[in-house]
C-alpha cells in the first residue's frame, strides 16, 4: 500500500499535522479545512473504504469514533460533526477510512 497517502502519513513517509496517535489509529489536521477545526481519524491498518469493513474491524471503527469524541473534548467543542464519505460518488477521495470532526 506504499502508493497511499494515509498510510505514508501513518508509516511516518510524510509529514502531517499528527494531533494524537496510538497503536490503532491517527489523528490529523485536514491538509485543506472546510471548518475552523477539521480533523481526520485515520486507521493505520489500510481499509479502502466503509465498504471494505469486516467484521473484524467492528472495535477498530468504535476506536475511531472514541478518539474523535476524545479530541473534540481536548478542543473544548461543545458540537460537531463524524463524517464518513463512503465512495467516489459521496466525495471520498483518498481510498482509506477516515473519519471527519468537523466544527465552527
Ligand atoms: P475524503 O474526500 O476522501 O473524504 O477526504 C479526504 C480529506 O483528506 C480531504 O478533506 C483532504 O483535504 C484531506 N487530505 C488530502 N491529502 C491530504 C494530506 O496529504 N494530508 C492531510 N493532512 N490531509 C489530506
Ligand atoms: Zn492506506
Amino acid at each position: 500500500m506504499s502508493e497511499c497517502i494515509f498510510c505514508q502519513i501513518a508509516d511516518k513517509k510524510k509529514p502531517a499535522d499528527i494531533l494524537f496517535e496510538n497503536k490503532e489509529l491517527v489523528v490529523l489536521k485536514d491538509i485543506n479545512p472546510k471548518a475552523r477545526i477539521h480533523f481526520l481519524i485515520v486507521p493505520k491498518k489500510h481499509i479502502s473504504s466503509v465498504q471494505e469493513m469486516k467484521e473484524g474491524d467492528r472495535e477498530l471503527f468504535g476506536s475511531l469514533i472514541l478518539a474523535a469524541r476524545d479530541q473534540a473534548r481536548n478542543e473544548n467543542l461543545t458540537g460537531y460533526k463524524l463524517l464518513f464519505n463512503v465512495g467516489r460518488d459521496a466525495g471520498q477521495i483518498i481510498e482509506h477510512v477516515h473519519l471527519h470532526l468537523l466544527a465552527d
